[in-house]
C-alpha cells in the first residue's frame, strides 16, 4: 500500500509513541507538504509527501541495522521459552521493524552480533559461498603455540569429522599454564560452523574459556559500546557491508 497513517508513519521513523505524535500534531508542529495538519490519522505517501515535524524531515526507513555487543548469558534468537534474547535487550522503538540477529554467537559468546530485518543482507553475509571472514578474540586454558597457528592455517578436523579452511590465529599473549594464565589470542574464520572456535581449539586439545566476536566482514565491534548496548550503523559501516 502507497498510504499510511500520519501518525503510523511517524511512530516508525523515531517520533516518538502512536500517543504522543497524537500530542505534537494537535499541537501543530506536523506539516504535510507545507501545510499544517491537526488530524493524525491522515493518509500520507511516505516516498512523495513531505513531512516536517518541528522543523526536521520525517524520513520513511525500511529497514534498521544495529550493532550490538552481545552480552553472556543472553541466546541469540528472537523467542526463548527459558532464556533472555538479544531482541529483549532492544528499545521498544525498534519493535516494529522486527529485527533478527544475523547469525549466532554461543549464550555464553560476546561481542558483535548484528540485527536487522533486512533479509537480503543476512542472506549476503551468511552464505556459505561468500567466506565473509570473522575475528574472535579469545582466552584459552593453556599455551598456545605456534604449531596451532600452523595448525589452523592447514584446517584441522572438528569431532564430527569436519575439515575446516584455513584460519589464522594471530597470538597476542602467550599463555603460562604453571601459573594458570590463559593464551589470548585472536582468530579469523572464513566459515561459520555451529561452536567452531571452540570445537578448533578442542581438536588441538585445547579449551576456550572466553570468547568474543570483534568482526565480521568488514563490520568492527564499536569498542565504546559495553556488553549489552548497542547502536545503529553508520551510513559508511552499512555500505561497506553491502
Ligand atoms: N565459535 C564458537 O565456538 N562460538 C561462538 O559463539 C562463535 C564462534
Amino acid at each position: 500500500k502507497a498510504t499510511q497513517r500520519l501518525d503510523k508513519l511517524l511512530a516508525h521513523t523515531g517520533f516518538g509513541t502512536r500517543s504522543e505524535i497524537k500530542l505534537l500534531v494537535k499541537q501543530g508542529a506536523v506539516e504535510v507538504n507545507g501545510k499544517q495538519v491537526k488530524d493524525s490519522g491522515l493518509q500520507v505517501n511516505p516516498q512523495k509527501d513531505v513531512i516536517m515535524v518541528e522543523g526536521k524531515r520525517a524520513v520513511y526507513k525500511e529497514f534498521v541495522y544495529l550493532m550490538l555487543n552481545k552480552p553472556q548469558g543472553v541466546v541469540s534468537a528472537t523467542e526463548d521459552n527459558r532464556d533472555r534474547t538479544v531482541i529483549d535487550l532492544l528499545d521498544d522503538e525498534y519493535a516494529h521493524f522486527a529485527p533478527f540477529p544475523v547469525g549466532r554467537l554461543d549464550k555464553d559468546t560476546e561481542g558483535l552480533l548484528l540485527l536487522t530485518n533486512d533479509g537480503k543482507l543476512a542472506h549476503n553475509l551468511l552464505s556459505p559461498r561468500k567466506h565473509v571472514p570473522k575475528t574472535y578474540y579469545a582466552e584459552v586454558e593453556g599455551a598456545v603455540g605456534e604449531e596451532d597457528a600452523r595448525a589452523f592455517a592447514a584446517g584441522v578436523a572438528l569431532d564430527d569429522g569436519y575439515e575446516t579452511m584455513p584460519a589464522k590465529l594471530n597470538i597476542l599473549v602467550p599463555g603460562d599454564p604453571l601459573l594458570g594464565k590463559p593464551s589470548k589470542i585472536e582468530l579469523t574464520i572464513m566459515e561459520g560452523k555451529f561452536h567452531q572456535v571452540k570445537r578448533m581449539f578442542q581438536a588441538v586439545g585445547k579449551k576456550v574459556v572466553f570468547l568474543k566476536r570483534i568482526s565480521m566482514g568488514n563490520l568492527l565491534l564499536d569498542e565504546y559500546l559495553s556488553p549489552g548496548e548497542y547502536r545503529e550503523l553508520t551510513e559508511a559501516e552499512l555500505a561497506e557491508l553491502q
